[in-house]
């Protein structure tokens, strides 16, 4: 494969992005799923139907025994399902793309903070030299550990931090730390924990059935044999299920947190002491984290050839960096929001060189990642950080997409009166259908006890906002960058600050008024609670399905474009998780086949089906 970085001056003649399906003739590639990856994943039982699943209309349904969507991917499974370029014309999405992350790409001022408190936008992407010259003070080194550690309440996981000493303020950096192999190839928090780190991997392990499956039967075939894959992604349990199973599939795996928060100490450990070169820990400043990155991918003798990225750090780092290094890699995998449009943004340009998967945008990733985990965690952050009832408290929550949805339905059920903000009538329509009462922030400003972002936007919280609140408001984020809730505007001279837990502060106004600001405005739920286990299991049996597929599509499937994974992987990586559930899914009749003009396999909805 010819790999290039495209100049600026090609940028022009690069076709407005726009979505839509490939016609048939134009749907080569496709994915490669029933190479080793697939026959993995697939069910031992199952016939198996040989004929290629087609786009619904433009295909009559292939006759003949049919044993569920899984088994249309078993190793009988001749063809497979065609990866759709994803091109976007959907407005709503280009701006909230734009939006979200565009903005995220910009660095304000450059600046790197000591403390956690200080530290302005989640991360600055630094374009000039990189010296990681910007080490913590001490005094700035012992107020981050303070923050992160001080309470053993205020935790973010099950993996709650039992080792984490708070005593222990020594960088990560400036320890000499040896794995019982004797491997110093990572740097984390402290290898000694790696035991408490490894029963959180167990746990995990028990609810992430597809990713267990794929390892147990990718024993002997080894689909990533060869491939060096460089992450940057949440080091959670879960995180290190997906890095172990990509190991059992033959992967070398390098790794960075791509937030300076959410790494587990103890997780991190187990994956360091079991040979995986992990480069994280809880509370990185930011010369920290991306000195981090640059640890997993400027190594002598090892380069990567495939990334897995969440944010559009890691592929942002690679660019400026060493973009020669694109010539070697063979795929981006890309999961978040902000992330996917920084990757459309290289696409518009000319200037993405290699092929892409946009997880952020499968069913199985936004339905349930965003809607259900959200719909779970939301609880949880405000009641580890909070301890406080939401029973007839009066919560305001702007955005209601998938997120958003997620949060109204749990604080509702938990007897709460929400509020709903929003831009877009068709969302706003919904809250209102589904009993909440649509209003705009500065009405309801005033008497709200909580209010949430949700929105992947910018300033929607402002310090008028702010200003107007009620004391002992609390104001947090469940988007994915700290851009939401204006929180630069509260560090002025009149306004106090006071840390009283990990992810917790209260501002104060010179009248006594106090409001709650949770995790710095950062997101909540992965900052300060757990996110559930098998939600996540989706996202990263998605990914890992990407990731195979990217790296063993022959030369010339993919282009230098964005793609997402086809609607019947989707629908495959759902079918892995209904057995948890004991759920007995219907097959269709010949006859109804027919009817519905389906293959009986799957993909049982037309792309643009919206769920
Ligand atoms: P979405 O596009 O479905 O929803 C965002 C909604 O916010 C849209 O309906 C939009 O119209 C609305 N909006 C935009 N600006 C607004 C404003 N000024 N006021 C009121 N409403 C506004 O996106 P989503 O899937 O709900 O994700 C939202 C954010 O959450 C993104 O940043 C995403 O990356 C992040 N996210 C977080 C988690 C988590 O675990 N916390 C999980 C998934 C996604």
């Amino acid at each position: 494969m010819s790999v290039q970085v495209v100049s600026a001056a090609a940028a022009a003649k690069v076709p407005e992005v726009e979505l839509k399906d490939l016609s048939p003739s134009e749907a080569e590639p496709q994915l490669g799923l029933s190479t080793a990856a697939v026959s993995a994943m697939a069910p031992p039982a199952g016939g198996g139907d040989p004929e290629a699943p087609a786009p619904v209309a433009e295909r009559p349904p292939a006759p003949g025994p049919g044993s569920g969507p899984a088994a249309a991917l078993s190793p009988a499974a001749g063809k497979v399902p065609q990866a759709s370029a994803m091109k976007r014309s959907d407005p709503h999405h280009q701006h909230q793309r734009h939006r979200d992350g565009g903005e995220a790409l910009v660095s304000p001022d450059g600046t790197v903070t000591e403390a956690p408190r200080t530290v302005k936008k989640q991360i600055q992407f630094a374009d000039q030299k990189q010296e990681f010259n910007k080490r913590p003070t001490k005094i700035g080194r012992r107020s981050l550990s303070r923050s992160i550690s001080q309470s053993s309440t205020d935790s973010y996981s099950s993996a709650a931090s039992y080792t984490d000493s708070s005593d222990d303020e020594t960088s990560p950096r400036d320890k000499q730390q040896k794995n019982s192999k004797g491997s110093s190839d990572f740097c984390v928090k402290n290898i000694k924990q790696a035991e408490f780190g490894r029963r959180e991997i167990e746990i995990a392990e028990q609810e992430m059935p597809a990713l267990m499956a794929l390892r147990k039967r990718a024993q002997g075939e080894k689909p990533l044999a060869g491939a060096k894959i460089v992450g940057c992604t949440h080091i959670t349990a879960q995180t290190a299920v997906l890095m172990e199973t990509l190991g059992a599939l033959g992967a070398q795996c390098r790794w960075a947190a791509c937030n300076i928060y959410s790494t587990l100490n103890e997780v991190a450990a187990a994956l360091a002491e079991n040979g995986f070169p992990v480069f994280a820990w809880k509370g990185e400043s930011e010369d920290d984290f991306w000195w981090c990155i640059d640890r997993c991918v400027n190594v002598e003798g090892w380069q990567p050839n495939m990334i897995l990225d969440d944010g559009g750090d890691l592929t942002h780092w690679i660019y400026k960096k060493y973009p020669n290094m694109f010539k070697k890699i063979k795929g981006i995998v890309e999961e978040s929001v902000t992330g996917v449009h920084r990757l459309y943004q290289l696409s518009k340009a000319g200037k993405l060189c290699v092929p892409a998967m946009n997880v952020n945008d499968s069913v199985t990733k936004q339905k349930f990642d965003n809607l259900y985990c959200c719909r779970e965690s939301i609880l949880d952050g405000l009641k580890r950080t909070t301890d406080m009832m939401f029973g007839g408290k009066q919560v305001v929550v702007c955005g209601y997409g998938e997120v958003g949805k997620g949060c109204c339905a749990a604080l509702k059920a938990m007897g709460s009166i929400v509020y709903v903000t929003e831009i877009d009538p068709i969302c706003a329509l919904q809250a209102c259908m589904d009993g909440f009462r649509l209003v705009k922030l500065n009405e309801v400003i005033r008497q709200v006890d909580i209010v949430i972002t949700c929105t992947g936007n910018k300033n929607v919280v402002t310090r008028e906002h702010l200003d107007r609140m009620k004391n002992s408001c609390i104001v947090c984020n469940m988007g994915h960058s700290n851009t939401e809730i204006d929180v630069a505007s509260l560090r002025t001279p009149e306004l106090t600050w006071e840390r009283v837990r990990s992810q917790v502060d209260h501002v104060i106004w010179p009248d006594g008024k106090r409001i709650v600001l949770l995790a710095e405005g950062r997101l909540l739920n992965l900052s300060c609670s757990t996110v559930p286990t098998f939600v996540l299991s989706i996202t990263a049996t998605t990914q890992a399905l990407a990731l195979i597929e990217l790296y063993n599509a022959p030369e010339g499937r993919y282009k230098q474009d964005v793609y997402l994974l086809p609607k019947k992987m989707d629908e495959y990586v759902a079918s892995l998780h209904l057995p948890t559930f004991d759920a007995h899914l219907t097959e269709l009749t010949d006859e109804q086949a027919k009817y519905l003009g389906l293959n009986k396999n799957g993909p049982f909805k037309p792309n643009y089906y919206r769920y």
